[in-house]
């Protein structure tokens, strides 16, 4: 048996595009959630997989009938939970064209055209965020590995023995109480260990205390503790709250910690002039994560990471065994080094596309509208009787509540989801269950917010 024979593969390639181009059409009229219970998706397939190879036509219907069904459509307009990522035309696009060439970009040699396209694209996005142009760019599947990345730079940065004789139990990593746990996950994985990650107290609007970070290494600095690494958080996932960078960076710099910026969601609207100012003091940190399969309207799996001083990271994890090695090593940049996968995939060709077909303009104009609607339902939540913001809402991530018991909010939240018209999420807030609405499709539109709010209205109504 050999590959699908050309003719095939086109006919049944043409059939995946006009199913996607239906699927995206149509989306609205699926409940974003699935009606599914546990194991049915395992329960309608076969236990093991087929001796002989079937048509591709009976693997399409599979998918269409078993899988869809049971998906949680992550690509719809209505879906507002944890945060709403979508993957645009072009970037979908893109996907297929990089399964097609199935590159591994290790080294220059093994792809110049995904080598150097991940540093022009790298570039790019560095202007379009404004960031120094000391900082160097790099691709990974997903921001806790951009920070496990960011946190092994910094381990080396302040101890550059621990690359041979591992590290000492007395590094300490500091972050707010709302970071995300892919920070405390990192120390976990690179042996910091998880009780040396301080959880640094936050204000009323849920960002870092400056001055609580300071006492905070001060004390660690009097037992023999070294402060490896600050990360402040542009965005947090509770609440996107912003932690005041500038300050943070200022204080981690007295101490010679390394200094990496959680911005997996909110760095991205960095790229808006009014709201650049989140990431001041970026030009005297050491590294940053941005996804743009959060807000650019990438398709999953494509996080950035940046730092300015990728000699660092180089130093902490080049390792070329012989067979890597080629006659070009002295002159281009073999990204292998800069991480611990030695294959790449070409994610920059779908960054690529996408930033190409929408420009920065019209990722501007996108990003402002989800902004602005997430500031009129903030308005409306507000003005309503039943209910309160529990949080500011300084991007396009609402949180709520209903007033009363938080059992309401919960159950709230649950008939919205079951309804199937949205799928919110929630968090927990000083004690205090929170609803999260979270906009950032790229399909989603002021009258799908609109039905949204309506249909949250009618169900607190009947509570
Ligand atoms: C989503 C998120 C992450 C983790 O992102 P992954 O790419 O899923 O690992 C990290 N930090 C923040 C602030 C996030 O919102």
């Amino acid at each position: 048996m050999s590959d699908m024979p050309a003719e095939h593969f086109r006919r049944s390639g043409h059939e995946v595009i006009d199913w996607i181009t239906d699927y995206l059409t149509d989306i609205r009229e699926l409940p974003v959630l699935p009606r599914v219970n546990p194991g049915d998706v395992r329960s309608a397939l076969p236990s093991s997989a087929p001796e002989k190879g079937e048509p591709l036509d009976a693997i399409l219907r599979d998918f269409r009938e078993i899988i869809v069904p049971a998906n949680t459509h992550w690509n719809h307009p209505r879906f507002h939970a944890y945060f709403s990522v979508s993957a645009s035309g072009p970037g979908i696009l893109a996907e297929s064209l990089t399964a097609a060439l199935n590159v591994n970009h290790m080294v220059w040699k093994s792809s110049p055209a995904g080598s150097e396209l991940e540093l022009v694209t790298m570039d790019w996005l560095r202007q379009w965020l404004q960031l120094p142009d000391t900082y160097f760019g790099a691709i990974f599947d997903t921001a806790s590995i951009s920070t496990m990345h960011a946190l092994i730079a910094a381990r080396d940065f302040v101890d550059p023995e621990s690359r041979a004789r591992g590290s000492l139990g007395n590094l300490v990593v500091y972050t707010s109480q709302h970071a995300h746990s892919s920070v405390e996950k990192g120390a976990m994985a690179i042996g910091i260990g998880q009780d040396n990650v301080r959880k640094i107290a936050v204000d009323d609007a849920f960002r870092m205390r400056p001055q609580a970070l300071r006492e905070e290494m001060v004390a660690d600095l009097a037992v023999g503790k070294k402060p490896c690494c600050v990360v402040p958080t542009v965005g947090t996932t509770s609440t996107t709250s912003i932690d005041p960078v500038a300050e943070v960076v200022k204080i981690a710099n007295e101490y010679g910690a390394w200094i990496h910026i959680d911005g997996a969601y909110g760095a991205c609207a960095a790229i808006l002039p009014e709201l650049r100012s989140m990431l001041d003091g970026v030009e005297h940190a050491h590294s940053l994560v941005v996804n743009p399969h959060k807000w650019f309207f990438t398709p999953i799996d494509c996080s950035v990471l940046y730092t300015n001083r990728p000699d660092i990271l180089r130093r902490a994890l080049s390792l070329v065994p012989e067979y890597l090695r080629t006659g070009q090593d002295d002159s281009v940049v073999n990204l292998m080094d800069y991480g611990v996968p030695l294959g790449r995939r070409f994610r920059s060709l779908k960054l690529w596309f996408v930033m190409r077909y929408f420009g920065l303009e019209g990722f501007q104009g996108i990003l402002r509208d989800h902004i602005a609607w997430a500031k009129e339902l903030g308005q409306q939540i507000a003005a309503h009787s039943k209910m309160e913001l529990a949080a500011p809402h300084p991007l396009s991530l609402v949180c709520f509540r209903m007033e009363g018991p938080d059992e309401r909010s919960r159950e709230l939240m649950d008939r919205v989801n079951a309804g199937g018209v949205a799928f919110l999420s929630h968090t927990v807030l000083n004690g205090r269950f929170a609803i999260r609405l979270a906009i950032g499709n790229v399909r989603t539109t002021r009258e799908d917010i609109q039905r949204v709010w309506e249909c949250i209205q009618a169900e607190a109504c009947e509570l």
